[in-house]
């Protein structure tokens, strides 16, 4: 990169060219290359750009957001809807998958796109999101549907919605008696810090409790602006809670993890689920087996304690829902006797009353 690309003043780059301009891909832009840009969506903030910098094209940051040609690898048993939230679908926007919540996808634009997007193929600057007839009619769901506890808003990012859009939202979320909790599921905070404000927070108490849900995958993304922002969300009544993607050559190490997880619990965030990688198309470069995930969550439980451990799950794809898979501790059961494993490995016996 040259000196005079390095001193630039950082923007957010939404195609090939940028990133050509900017200095974060080769000069030259290859057919390959060129085609998963035509299928999916690039995004990068000055943030995120800013971070790149600092720890190079080929860094567990640049590695989320920069395309490559292995994206063009198809592998047959990934899915366009990889969790199957079309099965769960009853009117535009929402997916109503589990009795006491449901998602309300209001928006299908982010502020990054991300390489291995579990919604690639629905997400995009091109793409729309609700019209204020198809809010309306996923809002009436939500109020005809008593047995609905929680809101969560995902998409795209609900935080790319302006402070009017959300605070108008939650004011009607907070209007219908029977919903408690409106959870965000984002990933702003962590490539756009300077978003979390006065007026943003102001917005976020316009309705019913609200949660944050940082989506945030490696250690070097918690710099202290992102710090800041956090503690801003915290110091003034919103919890927030990261959702992390386990990532083949991103944070596929205990160690990373570990660390990840232990800044997170010290900057006032609950680590709350890892996810296993979905089946999402041209995805497969960033996964791992569950043999391997479970060796390295087995390996993250006997370094990290329960505050900063969050719960690994799979998405099953077809819609059947999040499902734990870290590996048992218990190894045999016959009748009340049980064989379980500790933290270390070694096995015990345990005889139930
Ligand atoms: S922010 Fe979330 S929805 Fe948007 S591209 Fe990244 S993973 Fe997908």
């Amino acid at each position: 990169m040259s000196e005079d690309l390095a001193q630039r003043k950082p923007r957010a780059a939404q195609s090939l060219r940028d990133l050509q301009e900017l200095g974060l891909i080769d000069s030259s832009i290859t057919p390959e290359l060129q085609a998963v840009a035509d299928k999916y969506a690039i995004g990068l903030t000055p943030h995120i750009i800013e971070m790149i910098r600092a720890h190079g094209p080929n860094s567990p940051i640049a590695r989320q957001y920069i395309p490559t040609h292995e994206e063009l690898n198809v592998n047959e048993r990934e899915l366009e809807d990889p969790i199957g939230d079309l099965a769960h679908s009853p009117v535009p926007g929402i997916v109503h998958r589990y009795q006491d919540r449901v998602l309300l996808n209001v928006i299908k634009t982010c502020a990054v796109y991300c390489r291995f997007c579990f919604r690639r193929e629905t997400v995009g600057p091109g793409t729309r999101g609700l019209d204020s007839a198809q809010l309306e009619v996923a809002l009436r769901y939500i109020r005809q549907n008593s047995q609905i506890w929680e809101v969560i808003l995902s998409g795209g990012d609900p935080l790319t919605l302006s402070n009017r859009r959300l605070s108008a939202l939650l004011d009607e979320l907070g209007r219908i008696d029977h919903i408690a909790v409106a959870r965000f599921h984002t990933r702003v905070p962590a490539v756009a810090p300077e978003r979390i404000t006065d007026d943003l927070i102001s917005a976020l108490h316009s309705g019913p409790t609200t949660y944050i849900v940082i989506h945030i995958n490696h250690p070097d993304e918690l710099t202290k602006r992102v710090k800041d922002a956090i503690a801003q969300l915290t110091a003034n009544g919103v919890p927030v809670l990261s959702q992390t993607v386990l990532l083949r050559t991103i944070n596929d190490s205990a160690e990373t993890l570990g660390r990840l997880f232990k800044q997170l619990a010290k900057a006032r965030v609950k680590p709350y689920y890892l996810h296993h990688p979905d089946l999402a198309i041209g995805t497969q470069h960033f996964r791992l087996s569950i043999q391997e995930g479970q060796r390295i969550f087995s390996e993250l439980r006997q370094k990290n304690s329960g505050l900063t451990l969050p719960q690994y799950v799979l998405d099953l794809p077809g819609g059947h829902g999040k499902v734990p898979i870290s590996s048992s501790y218990i190894e045999t059961k016959s009748g009340s006797q049980y064989k379980i494993k500790d933290s270390r490995g070694n096995s015990h016996s345990y005889i139930d009353t």
